[in-house]
């Protein structure tokens, strides 16, 4: 039998499901190379917990290697070039040919796209951001915290939410409470979710007095008294800038001949397929329509899902059988609220009238869960993370929601 190669670009969280998935079966009868130019991976959901002093760079960092199973061959390399037509893709340490090709680029942050961003806010997106973030909260003595969503979109909707519950809790507990205010240009929150689960989040938001300001697009800052300046006209003085960048597609993909118009890859919704034979983009670079002319959310739930949908088709193909795994457009997400309790949505964003979504009570129990998945993907392979990913499978079947790892 030939020997195929199987090339993914990006070894995050897409690019690390579709490797492991390919490998548990192949068992080296074909080539599963995976190019990444960070020799580190970071669990990103993690970052809330880095910025209120919970977790250390060391305890959501793993060296990728140490996350990707035998059988994968670990590049680490910059992707410079995608050409689709001659299934070539040029690397930093040279071309490389494939024969099935899985974009999982993920979203660039593109934080000059504000002017003052740099220079006045910290970035809750990155790692350095997020303990930068920490350290100016343990000093923090100022009245006003803001938390700024530039543009959609941007990754996992409910994280700069999550932030501002997380930032409240802590500068209460340390007595030194503050007023914390979401600026937005979305309507509400999560609006991709629906309005029912948008209003729910809001009245979660102000409950806790946090000031939720929505149709506010920030224009520029002004570094000099850290000055919020909106398009809708009115500004806004801040003593801390929290910030969720403005997102674009990596510059590779642009390049690719294989986006719209707005740089991300469009694909079937089912199958994950590009236009290209062979070539599939899946996670954040990906632009998948759903009903109201909407597009699914950025977030990692889906990248994970989308992974193991186009490896199992990956694997179909090579072993002469049709192809019939689809992605069903379900995803959840637990939305930590502080003080050890998080709220919980599950939906099918694929249904046929616009996302289905439910939000569920508040809880210890969906916090419990966040912590398990983390504990779970950063595991080495063996006994714990076995034990760690039945944990979750059996808390998840006991309250009825559609997780399964
Ligand atoms: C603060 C925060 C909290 C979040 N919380 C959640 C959550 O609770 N739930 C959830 O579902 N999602 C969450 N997300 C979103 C989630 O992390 C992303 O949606 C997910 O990582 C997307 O997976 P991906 O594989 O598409 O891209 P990524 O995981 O971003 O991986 C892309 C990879 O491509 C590599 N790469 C990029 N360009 C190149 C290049 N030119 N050459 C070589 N390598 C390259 C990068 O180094 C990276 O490793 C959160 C994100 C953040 C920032």
């Amino acid at each position: 039998m030939e020997r195929k190669t199987i090339l993914i670009l990006g070894g995050g969280v897409g690019g690390q499901v579709a490797a492991n998935t390919l490998a548990t079966h192949l068992n080296g009868r074909h080539r599963i190379v995976l190019v990444d130019k960070q020799r580190e991976f970071a669990f990103a959901p993690s970052f809330l917990w880095m910025i209120v002093g919970r977790r250390a760079p060391r305890d959501i960092q793993r060296p990728m290697e140490a996350l990707l199973r035998k059988g994968v061959e670990l590049v680490q390399a910059k992707t410079l070039r995608i050409d689709p037509a001659k299934k070539t893709v040029e690397t930093s340490v040279g071309p490389m040919s494939f024969d099935h090709l899985v974009i999982s680029l993920g979203a660039d942050l593109a934080p000059e796209k504000v002017p003052g961003f740099q220079e006045a806010a910290l970035n809750l997106y990155t790692m350095e951001g997020s303990s930068r973030i920490q350290k100016s909260l343990e000093g923090f003595s100022g009245r006003k915290v803001a938390v700024l969503i530039v543009s959609s979109p941007f990754k996992c909707p409910a994280a700069p939410y999550e932030a501002a519950f997380l930032i409240q809790d802590f500068l209460s507990r340390r007595g030194k409470p503050a007023e914390v205010c979401v600026f937005t240009p979305e309507p509400f929150p999560m609006p991709t979710a629906g309005q029912k689960v948008g209003e729910a989040l809001k009245a979660m938001l102000e409950s806790k007095a946090i000031r939720f300001n929505p149709n506010h697009k920030v224009t520029r800052i002004e570094p000099d008294g850290n000055r919020l300046v909106f398009e809708n006209g009115k500004s806004e003085t801040c003593d801390l800038i929290i910030g969720v960048p403005a997102h674009q597609a990596p510059k590779v993909a642009r390049e690719s001949g294989l986006t719209n118009e707005a740089g991300w890859i469009p694909v079937d919704r089912g199958t994950l397929a590009t236009k290209y034979e062979g070539i599939y983009a899946i996670g954040d670079v990906a632009a998948v329509q759903i009903a109201g002319g909407k597009a699914l959310p950025k977030a990692g739930i889906f990248a994970h899902s989308q992974a193991g949908v186009v490896a199992a088709n990956i694997l179909a193909r090579l072993d002469g059988r049709a192809p019939d795994a689809k992605f069903d457009g379900k995803g959840w997400c637990a939305i930590e609220l502080g003080g050890g309790s998080a709220a919980f949505g599950d939906g099918d964003f694929y249904a046929e009238g616009g996302p289905d979504v439910r939000l569920y009570e508040p809880s210890r129990y969906w916090h419990a869960g966040k912590v398990l998945f983390e504990k779970w993907w950063l595991a080495p392979f063996g006994p714990k993370r076995q034990a760690l990913r039945l944990a979750l499978n059996l808390g998840a079947k006991a309250r009825g929601i559609s997780v399964s790892l």
